[in-house]
C-alpha cells in the first residue's frame, strides 16, 4: 500500500544484529515479569535457509526460559522435512499462510514462477501433520478474508486441513484508503462474510477452533480477549527490523509510508528493550492502541470490538482519531453473536 521502507532494509540480519538480538531479548527476559513471544515474520522467515536459522533458533532458545514462546509465520513454500526437523528441535510453533480453496488461495499468492502456490502449502500442511512433533509444531493457518469468496468453501477448505486453530485476517484499508471490495466506510462486505463464517462455526458439531469468533464470544460473555485487535486488553508489539532498528507494529505501514517508525533512532545494536519502553515516545505509541475517538469510547461495543486495530483507524484528515475502516462490519458480526447468545440465554432459561 506505498510502504517503501523495505527498500532500505538489508534481506538479511547480519550476524552482529542477530546477537544483538538474543542479547536484548535475554536483558529483557530478566528485567520484565509479564511473558513474551518471538515471533519471526517475513518477508518469508524461511527464505533465510535451514543452516543460519538452526543457529539463530538455537540461540534463542537456549538463551530464553522454556515457556517463551518461539513462532514462526511462513507461506509455507520452503517448509520441507528437513526444515521441520529444526524447528521441532527448538520447539518453534508454525503458523501457515492459507486462504482458502485453490481458487480463493491462488487469486492472489503466487510463487516466484507466478504460478499459484496452493497445491505447494496443501504439500505443506500435509508434512506438518505428518511430523512425529505435529502437536508441538503446528500453530494453525491464518488465512486473508477475500469478501467475493465463497464463505462455505473456505470454511470447508480450512477445517479440512486439521489445523488446530484458524486465523481471520482482514484486509490492510483504512478510512481514506478502502480496503479491498469495501464499497464504502459503511458497508458491511465483511462483516456479513465473517457473520456466515459465524453461522457455519456455530451449527458444526465439531467446529475448528476460529480465535477472532472464539475471542469475541469470549468477551460478550465476560472472559478475556488473547488477540489482538479485538477488545480493549493491551498488547506490546515490537518490530526489529533486519538492520536491527526497533520500529512499531508493521501494520502501520499500510497507512503512510514510515507510519511504523519511531522518531528515535533506536537499534538493538545501542539500546535495551526495556529502555525503549520506558521512553515517553514508545509509551505513546503503546496507549495508541485504544482507541482515541469519542465515537469510540461512548460505543457500547467498545469491551468487545475494541475500535479494531489502529491501522484500520487511519484517515488523511483524522489520522488514527476514527473508529476503524470495519465498524459497521464488527457491528453486523457482534450483532449476530449478541442474537445467537440471547437465544441459547433463553433456550437454557
Ligand atoms: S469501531 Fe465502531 S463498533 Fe468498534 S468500538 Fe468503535 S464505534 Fe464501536
Amino acid at each position: 500500500m506505498g510502504d517503501d521502507g523495505w527498500k532500505t532494509q538489508p534481506k538479511l540480519m547480519s550476524a552482529d544484529v542477530k546477537a544483538a538480538v538474543v542479547k536484548r531479548l535475554i536483558e529483557l527476559k530478566q528485567e520484565q515479569a509479564e511473558p513474551f513471544s518471538v515471533v519471526l515474520h517475513g518477508g518469508e522467515p524461511l527464505m533465510m535457509g535451514k543452516a543460519r536459522l538452526d543457529a539463530l533458533l538455537g540461540e534463542l532458545r537456549q538463551s530464553l526460559t522454556p515457556e517463551t514462546g518461539l513462532h514462526i509465520q511462513t507461506n509455507g513454500l520452503l517448509l520441507s522435512n528437513e526444515m521441520l526437523d529444526v524447528l521441532a528441535q527448538h520447539r518453534v510453533g508454525v503458523s501457515i499462510s492459507l486462504d482458502g480453496p485453490i481458487s480463493v488461495h491462488d487469486k492472489f499468492r503466487v510463487d516466484h514462477q507466478d504460478g499459484g502456490s496452493h497445491g505447494k502449502v496443501i504439500d505443506a500442511v500435509v508434512r506438518i501433520t505428518a511430523h512425529p512433533d505435529a502437536k508441538a509444531l503446528f500453530s494453525g493457518v491464518l488465512a486473508v478474508v477475500d469478501p467475493e469468496s465463497d464463505p462455505v468453501a473456505v470454511y470447508t477448505a480450512l477445517k479440512a486441513t486439521g489445523a488446530p486453530s484458524i486465523d481471520f485476517l482482514y484486509r490492510d484499508g483504512n478510512r481514506t484508503n478502502l480496503p479491498y471490495k469495501k464499497a464504502s466506510v459503511d458497508s458491511v462486505e465483511y462483516g456479513a462474510w465473517m457473520s456466515k463464517i459465524l453461522d457455519l462455526y456455530l451449527a458444526d458439531e465439531a467446529p475448528p477452533v476460529i480465535r477472532i469468533l472464539d475471542d469475541m464470544i469470549r468477551l460478550l460473555l465476560g472472559g478475556r480477549g488473547i488477540k489482538e485487535g479485538i477488545g480493549i486488553t493491551d498488547y506490546g508489539i515490537v518490530v526489529i527490523d533486519t538492520d536491527g532498528s526497533i520500529q512499531k507494529n508493521d501494520t502501520l505501514k499500510s497507512t503512510y509510508s514510515t507510519a511504523d517508525r519511531f522518531k528515535s533512532p533506536w537499534s538493538v545494536l545501542r539500546d535495551r528493550l526495556s529502555d525503549v519502553m520506558e521512553n515517553n515516545e514508545f509509551k505513546s505509541y503503546h496507549v495508541s492502541q485504544r482507541p482515541s475517538s469519542a465515537t469510540c469510547k461512548s460505543c457500547p461495543l467498545l469491551d468487545i470490538c475494541g475500535g479494531g486495530m489502529p491501522a484500520h483507524r487511519w484517515s488523511a484528515e483524522a489520522e488514527f482519531d476514527n473508529p476503524t475502516v470495519f465498524c459497521a462490519d464488527q457491528k453486523l458480526l457482534i450483532g449476530r453473536m449478541q442474537e445467537w447468545i440471547g437465544d441459547h440465554k433463553r433456550a437454557i432459561a
